[in-house]
């Protein structure tokens, strides 16, 4: 510690590289720095370090990280924990540049498996940068002995000490992890595909802002003939609506809370932190929204099942296209979702292409079969779950056609939902039509292998580019990758973690097999044992866990 001091005396009021004499690592009084990286100036990426404290310091009950579940929660809590001291703490600029700006990664309404914050039996190690000050690219020793030895000292003393937080939050945190973990767990034997608590809080502040609306807000009721209890090993009984497998509907007038509802089912793959409202929304771990994206590009994906016959007999069994329709980027991003196992399919006709969801009568009268490339979805969506045991939740308000696929038909009215199958189903008889009978489908699942070459994260000079401009674009070497409408994509931690993921399945497993399924599964288990630490060679704290999906989702939109 007092090392530290007399270098960053030392070096006072020299140029700016001389901060990477700091490197290295400090006893503090009851923690320890390390300084893993300088910056190369002010306006650089600031430079990383950790904090580190073992359990003794730390003093958390074994309790509170006693499996994988509750050890990921006490993370995020911990980490949330330090962000919130860093802002009652740190005072921010001091100097030009990112001069004293000091961050910590944390999630937003969900709690991900990160990096920025590991706990193991021995110790707690926190990963924060901290922008070093400068003034006109000089050093100040001055601020930066005040992070260093002011500030710092206190984020751990407020953050990192069990005895100073809010144990009753932080139990709640963790517990409230576990039983949407186990909640989640148990949707399968119960032949479920989610599941709502009465009185969650469906709708968010807007578009782009996660957190729950505050005014106003109807909570969420089951309705009786869709009711289920269920006893979650913390918060005991709880009731609420259980989706079954199989085609559910969700209808409603424009404006109702359709699209909400299946949002909240979209995000049910992940936990929500307490006070979020959706904390016992859970869906199937494998559940995928599936929309359209035109203009998506598309490699030797097989949508025969639902797009044949295209003008001048282009082969759909092997279908590429740098540029896809509504309807074939619709198509295949189903066949994706199936060639990566997912097991409910989410979605809403907002984002869906009319040509590709429904072809009324009229339509199949003046449009003959042969002249018309696209088998509907309707056609498909029962053999779907009959055949393969795919179920499939669908917001539709514009179509009735839909009543004689569905196994239930929940209705949206003012925020409120209703159980209205019954007289939907009434309604088919009196028009007594049925969807066309079809040619089987066929699920090819071999997905298809990106050959390595296509992986090469190389740009330019550099052997390795691979960055996350925000969650929706990642370059990954040579290629610009827009998951902008991969909608179960929530953080940029996320992204990055994709980009190092496919240069790492590329690298030990896609020589190992055919099946890129199978190939980014043993990747993502290995990530999953060992940590998100092993994708990096330097210490970083920026990376989150994503899903096989959407690290699918990725590889599937590199353009050739
Ligand atoms: P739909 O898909 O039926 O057209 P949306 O789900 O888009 O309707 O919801 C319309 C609006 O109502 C949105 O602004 C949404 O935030 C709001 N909303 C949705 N559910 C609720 C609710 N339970 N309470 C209050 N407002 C809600
Ligand atoms: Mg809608």
């Amino acid at each position: 510690m007092e090392r530290l001091r007399t270098l960053l005396t030392s070096i006072n009021g020299k140029g700016y590289k001389a901060y990477k004499e700091l490197k290295g690592s400090y006893q503090f009084d009851g923690f320890r720095l390390t300084i893993d990286h300088v910056q190369g100036d002010p306006f650089a990426q600031p430079s990383r370090i950790t904090l580190q404290r073992t359990s003794e310091e730390l003093s958390l009950p074994a309790e509170f990280y006693s499996s994988k579940i509750r050890k990921l929660a006490s993370e995020d809590f911990l980490a949330r924990a330090i962000a919130i001291a860093i802002r009652s703490e740190i005072k921010g600029h001091r100097g030009i540049g990112k001069s004293g700006e000091v961050r910590i990664e944390t999630s937003g309404q969900q709690i991900l498996g990160r990096n920025a914050l590991l706990l193991d039996d021995t110790c707690v190690e926190a990963r924060l940068t901290v922008g070093l000050p400068a003034a006109g690219r000089r050093i100040v020793s001055k601020e930066a002995e005040a992070i260093f030895f002011q500030e710092l000292p206190n984020i751990v003393a407020q953050s990192l000490c069990f005895e100073h937080l809010d144990k009753e939050q932080f139990k709640q945190h963790i517990e409230s992890a576990e039983d949407q973990e186990y909640l989640r767990d148990q949707l399968r034997q119960l032949n479920l595909v989610a599941f709502v608590a009465d009185h969650s809080l469906l709708p968010r502040q807007s578009g782009i802002d996660d957190r729950p609306l505050q005014n106003n807000a109807v909570p969420f009721i089951a309705p009786e003939s869709l009711a289920c209890t269920l006893t979650l090993p913390n918060r005991g009984k709880v009731r609420g609506m259980a989706i079954s497998q199989g085609v559910s509907l969700i209808v409603g007038g424009g404006f109702h809370g359709k699209s909400t509802l299946l949002h909240a089912l979209e995000r049910g793959i992940y936990n929500h932190i307490p006070g979020d409202g959706r904390e016992l929304v859970v869906s199937d771990a494998s559940a995928v929204k599936v929309r359209a994206e035109d203009n998506r590009a598309v490699s030797n994906i097989d949508i025969s099942a639902f797009i044949d016959r295209l003008p001048f007999d282009r082969d759909t069994s092997r279908f590429s296209t740098e540029n896809a329709s509504g309807s074939t980027s619709q198509a295949a991003n189903i066949v994706e979702a199936l060639n990566h196992d997912a097991t409910l399919l989410l979605i809403d006709e907002d984002t869906s292409a009319t040509n590709f969801m429904i072809r009324d009568d009229r339509m199949q009268q003046l449009v003959s079969r042969e002249k018309e490339p696209i088998t509907p979805f309707l056609h498909r969506v029962r053999e779907l779950y009959r055949d393969f045991d795919i179920s499939t939740v669908i917001v539709m308000g514009g179509s009735g056609d839909y009543f004689e696929v569905s196994d239930t038909v929940i209705m949206m009215d003012a925020y409120k939902t209703a159980d209205v199958t019954l007289k939907a189903h009434s309604l088919i008889e009196k028009a007594n039509h049925h969807p066309k009978p079809e040619l089987p489908m066929m699920i090819n699942h071999a997905a298809p292998h990106r050959c390595v070459g296509q992986l090469n994260p190389a740009r330019g000079k550099k052997e390795i580019y691979i960055e996350a401009r925000g969650v929706d674009t990642l370059l990954y070497g040579q290629h610009e990758i827009d998951l902008g409408r991969v909608e179960q994509l929530i953080d940029i931690g996320q992204t990055r973690t994709i980009g190092l993921m496919i240069h790492f399945y590329a690298k030990n497993y896609a020589h190992k097999t055919n099946s890129l399924n199978a190939g980014l599964k043993m990747a993502l288990k290995e990530v999953e044992e060992k940590g998100l630490d092993i994708l990096s060679p330097w210490k970083i704290g920026t990376l989150a866990l994503p899903r096989l999906h959407e690290v699918a989702a990725a590889i599937h939109r590199l353009r050739s």
